[in-house]
């Protein structure tokens, strides 16, 4: 899953970043609704997170014009917006929620009570995610960040826990590795590098050969009885 933390305040941001990605997601973050909106032309995210108060304008205005339209996104159409604002009045909420987010938190928040919101909003999916995914003798457990094989804990790297989440929303379908780069990693990472193959073939190896197809030119294809 692929996060956008838009928010202006440097130590926060970071913080969000470093804690986020520690739990598997991929996160980029913008300082300002301008770098936002040159993220989310180019980028396909599952979630943002959006402050109120930035510095070139404000979360309202980008959530209205992202759920509107005016800013050609790819994969707008889920993209999940939860505001983060220090403003607690109900009118924001209110404004908020109008203006197309999907959810409110109120600054100063845990990061444990973040967590917890996004794994919510990110269940609340078009492909029908759930907390608990199966497939075959997989079993990949969101909120609690375990995978088991065959009722055995299997310890994955958080860019390999992201690839097989990824694939098991999608099992029997074939995933192209820009589609796995886009989703699972964040902006720094080099599309021309061997990442996603190198990823893709150490979790087959730990999850056992087979399980995993690679369609040559075309991706990667979890089989959906692995
Ligand atoms: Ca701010």
């Amino acid at each position: 899953m692929r996060l956008l933390v838009v928010e202006d305040e440097e130590d926060l941001a970071d913080g969000l970043r470093v804690g986020l990605a520690r739990t598997g997601y991929a996160v980029d973050v913008a300082t300002d609704t301008a770098q936002a909106y040159d993220r989310l032309t180019v980028n396909e995210y599952d979630l943002m997170l959006l402050d109120v108060n930035l510095p070139d304008g404000d979360g309202f205005s980008l959530c209205r014009a992202l759920r509107s339209g005016a800013v050609p996104t790819p994969g707008a159409g889920d993209l999940r917006v939860l505001m983060l604002t220090a403003r607690g009045s109900l009118d924001d909420r209110v404004r908020g929620l109008d203006g197309g987010a999907d959810d409110y938190l109120v600054k100063p928040f845990a990061l444990a009570e973040l967590l917890a919101r996004v794994r919510a909003l990110l269940r609340r999916d078009t492909n029908g995610t759930t907390a608990v995914l199966t497939v075959g003798d997989i079993v990949l457990d969101a909120a609690r960040h375990l995978v088991t094989l065959r009722g055995a804990p299997l310890a994955l790297t958080p860019k390999e826990f992201g690839v097989l989440q990824y694939l098991m929303i999608r099992p029997g379908h074939v995933v192209s590795s820009e589609e796995l780069l886009e989703h699972v990693w964040d902006a720094n990472a080099d599309p021309f590098t061997q990442t996603v193959r190198v990823t893709v073939g150490t979790l087959r190896r730990k999850l056992g050969e087979g399980t995993i197809e690679t369609l040559v030119g075309r991706g990667y294809r979890l089989r959906s009885e692995a």
